[in-house]
């Protein structure tokens, strides 16, 4: 059945994600701080609502799509002056959080709804930019198995695959295991490219040889960070849009802190989390992450 949701966050994903929710007869009421990211949504017919509190007023279901852990614990929490969504929502509202934040911070969250009966569930996802337009996201999801149950049929319009990984902030630590994995993958392919060419290889037909072969990876099937290879792919775009360097380095970050805090072994990841660093701290926080070829491709190549 069709329900009145609340869609917070349209950025890159978010945007994508409210508009499937909203050509699937859902009743979307939307709202980000961008006014450019609320206008490209209301020229597709969404209703844009003029701040948080406005947006979340009469909705049975909140999805928000937000950057960081501090961004959503000052949307559902408060920060300062400006309050919280949370005393706002009555008892029985389902929040589906599908940003990439800390497990600590889903678990903080998922309490205080707890509290007044407002149930929480993380569902941080995957599939890139393409996954959210064409709606075929995987979701990773971290909560109650009947509060997942509640959010299927949403979630059913966004994504192709629906995985429960445990209760509350299972679902981050299966996306920061995913996600540290993907930087690794993304500058080895880089590398791995920026050596055949520099040895007289086309990139285009180094790429079909691996992707075909035992190297084969997502970065070569769907996010090739050669330009012009796949003219899809941000690398294609001068690395718009697509997945910011400095989320990656956000993801890096939060795999790393994990594995302190459990004592685990990850020194490719770590590794990995310093070449996203330098190549943020030389400007490029705002490219797509892919760009990290940049920090391997020689010049004029
Ligand atoms: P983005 O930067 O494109 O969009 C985030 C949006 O949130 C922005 O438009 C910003 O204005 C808005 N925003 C921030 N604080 C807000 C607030 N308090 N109220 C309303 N709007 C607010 O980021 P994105 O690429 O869409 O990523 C969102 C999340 O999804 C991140 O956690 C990211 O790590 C994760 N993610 C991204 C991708 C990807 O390919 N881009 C894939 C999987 C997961």
């Amino acid at each position: 059945q069709h329900m009145k949701i609340a869609f917070i966050g349209l950025g890159n994903m978010g945007g994508p994600m409210a508009l499937n929710l909203h050509k699937a007869g859902h009743d979307v009421g939307a709202f980000d701080l961008s006014r450019p990211a609320c206008d490209r949504l209301a020229a597709d017919g969404v209703r844009i609502a003029t701040d948080a509190g406005a947006c979340v007023e009469g909705a049975e279901v909140v999805i928000s799509m937000l950057p960081a852990s501090p961004h959503v614990e000052a949307l559902f929490l408060g920060s300062g002056q400006q309050a919280g969504l949370l005393p706002q929502l009555p008892a029985g509202t389902l929040v589906i959080d599908c940003s990439t934040i800390a497990a600590a911070t889903s678990r903080k969250v998922a309490d205080a709804a707890r509290e007044r009966g407002i149930a929480f569930i993380d569902a941080p996802v995957s599939g890139g930019t393409g996954g959210a337009i064409a709606g075929t996201l995987t979701f990773m999801v971290g909560g109650d198995a009947a509060d997942l149950e509640r959010a299927r049929p949403v979630l059913e319009k966004m994504g192709a695959n629906i995985f429960h990984a445990g209760g509350v902030g299972a679902g981050q630590t299966a996306k920061i295991c995913n996600n540290m994995l993907l930087g690794i993958l993304m500058a080895g392919t880089s590398e791995a490219l920026a050596l055949g060419v520099a040895n007289g290889l086309d990139p285009a037909v180094l790429s079909e040889i691996m992707r075909r072969s035992s190297g084969g990876n997502w970065a070569l099937e769907k996010y090739n960070p050669w330009p012009g290879v796949m003219p899809q792919a941000p690398a294609s775009k001068d690395y718009a849009g697509g997945f910011g360097t400095d989320l990656m380095l956000k993801d890096l970050g939060l795999a790393q802190e994990n594995a302190t805090a459990v004592k685990a072994a990850t020194p490719l990841g770590g590794l990995a989390r310093s070449l996203y660093a330098a190549h943020s701290l030389a400007g490029h926080g705002g490219l797509d992450f892919s760009s990290i070829l940049r920090l391997v491709r020689k010049s004029g190549a």
